[in-house]
């Protein structure tokens, strides 16, 4: 005799601010949501020391404190927040179907929806000295820690629309940016280029890749090197910014859910819609662009939105076949 598939009504992949909000809302409205939280719970926010920028925290918060925060909020509401990795899905096409996952290589679920948080993950160099400074000045995310360098020297890696936004965006705040280009050109669009071009304050270097980060503790200085003339130069700064794009988390998706040429979820509309009935999709794994808390809570709600609207429609439809 075979065990019995657990059925969910609402399963939420993934743990950072897009599924815990999924999860509220999901669980305020009755549809009992289980959550795995992935390899990561709490998602990229746990690796950020203070966020400034959410709304309602007038002090700023840590990352891993708003996340415990999220998850007992989620949990008051009855959601069911589990340590696993869903390792593989079977997605149904049809409107109704059931969808099925399976849990860290092993057992299978059942989901009537599927909201998918998985989120993206930062890319970084590689650098031991980078890696050791990770939180100690070196970060991918100058929104989130630009403010803590304002008036000081600090250096940007890359030089896409990210790095060219954030570059501009560090420039505000503080005395010096110097901007590092791999290649002799930027890849960014032209309009955001003049942006960089025109801003007194960035210093842009093209064929300039990072040697080694300088700092035991905390970032104290950046030690370039040209990669055409092998000359290398050290400059004080005490932020370190890594913007050379990031990798969503989809690859479990793959055949299966419509993605662009970057792998990133692709919605329908202003809606949190996949290709696919019942599977939704919110927070950055949908989104190259605006990557915040705020804006990822936010897709998180309408996604358990959608989801419970689905869930409308396809009880109305089972009522109308019965009744037929
Ligand atoms: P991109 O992939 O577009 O750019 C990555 C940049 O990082 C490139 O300049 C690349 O150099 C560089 N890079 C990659 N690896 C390394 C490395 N190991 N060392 C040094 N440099 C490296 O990523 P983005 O995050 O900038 O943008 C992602 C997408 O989001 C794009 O489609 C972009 O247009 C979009 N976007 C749009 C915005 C907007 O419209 N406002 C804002 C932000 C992003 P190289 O060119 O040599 O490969």
């Amino acid at each position: 005799m075979t065990d019995k598939i657990e059925r969910i009504k609402c399963l939420i992949i993934g743990s950072g601010p897009a599924g815990y909000t999924a999860a509220i809302y999901a669980a305020r409205a009755d549809m009992h949501p289980v959550m795995y939280t992935g390899m990561e719970p709490g998602g990229q926010l746990t690796t950020t020391t203070e966020v400034d920028n959410f709304p309602g925290y007038p002090d700023g918060v840590d990352g891993p404190s708003m996340m415990i925060d999220l998850q007992k909020q989620a949990e008051r509401f009855g959601t069911q927040v589990r340590i696993g990795m869903v390792t593989e899905v079977e997605l149904s096409t049809e409107h109704g179907g059931i969808h099925k996952a399976c849990i860290d290589n092993a057992d299978w679920v059942e989901a009537e929806t599927v909201i998918i948080s998985t989120g993206a993950t930062a890319k970084y160099l590689g650098l031991p000295s980078e890696q050791r400074l990770r939180g100690g000045g070196v970060s991918a995310c100058a929104v989130c820690d630009g403010f803590f360098y304002k008036g000081q020297d600090v250096a940007i890696v890359g030089g896409g629309d990210t790095a060219a936004e954030e570059a501009t965006y560090l420039a505000n705040i503080c005395n010096k940016v110097t901007m590092l280009v791999r290649g002799d050109e930027m890849r960014a669009s032209k309009a955001m280029q003049h942006r960089v071009t025109n801003t007194r304050n960035i210093d842009l270097r093209y064929n300039t890749e990072v040697d080694e980060v300088i700092g035991e503790q905390v970032v104290e200085g950046l030690r370039m090197v040209n990669n055409k003339t092998g000359e290398k130069e050290v400059i004080d700064i005490t932020g370190l910014f890594i913007a050379i794009g990031h990798k969503p988390n989809t690859e479990i998706f793959k055949g299966q859910l419509d993605m662009d040429d970057m792998g990133y979820l692709i919605t329908k509309g202003k809606s949190t819609k996949t290709n696919l009935p019942g599977v939704f999709a919110s927070g950055d794994v949908q989104d190259k662009e605006y990557r915040q808390a705020i804006t990822a809570a936010g897709t998180g709600c309408m996604a358990a939105l959608d989801a419970e609207r689905y869930l409308t429609t396809v009880e109305e439809t089972t009522e109308k076949e019965i009744t037929a």
